[in-house]
């Protein structure tokens, strides 16, 4: 089990990546893992997992949250994101939102390549002036 921040970091960063070589994208090739990590110290993974009926595919950050959600989890600390390419693979707009629901603005957010970690945000830089759970209170 990790210790630091470091080595959490590093954990989140693997299981993304592990969650990405598994991710069903027969269509698009187009392989996503997401990783976060929740509140009771466990890492909880997804990938995208594509249907021959396009627009039902769902992304690697839902799987991941459903996971979490499954592990009677709902806060999320950091959260790491891992895809194929070039360009680094953030969240898409969806997405961000649905991290939102579950993550301050202030989560770390780590967008990662087969290659590793590529670059380390925040949910607040993604989605700035977000509107969360807080507005509904
Ligand atoms: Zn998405």
């Amino acid at each position: 089990m990790p210790k630091n921040a470091s080595e959490l970091q590093q954990a989140l960063i693997n299981a993304a990546t592990i969650a990405m070589k598994n991710a069903y994208a027969p269509y698009s090739q187009f392989q996503v893992g997401a990783a976060v990590l929740a509140e009771d110290g466990k890492i909880y993974s997804g990938c995208n997992v594509e249907n021959a009926a396009y627009p039902i595919g769902s992304c690697a950050e839902a799987g991941a949250i459903s996971a979490m959600i499954n592990g009677c989890q709902t806060k999320i600390t950091a959260i790491a994101v891992a895809g194929v390419g070039d360009k680094l693979c953030t969240p898409c707009g969806g997405c961000r939102q649905r991290i939102r629901e579950f993550a301050e603005p202030t989560a770390p957010v780590f967008i990662c390549g087969p290659d590793g970690l590529r670059h380390s945000t925040t949910l607040a830089e993604l989605l700035p002036m977000s509107f969360g759970p807080d507005n509904l209170s």
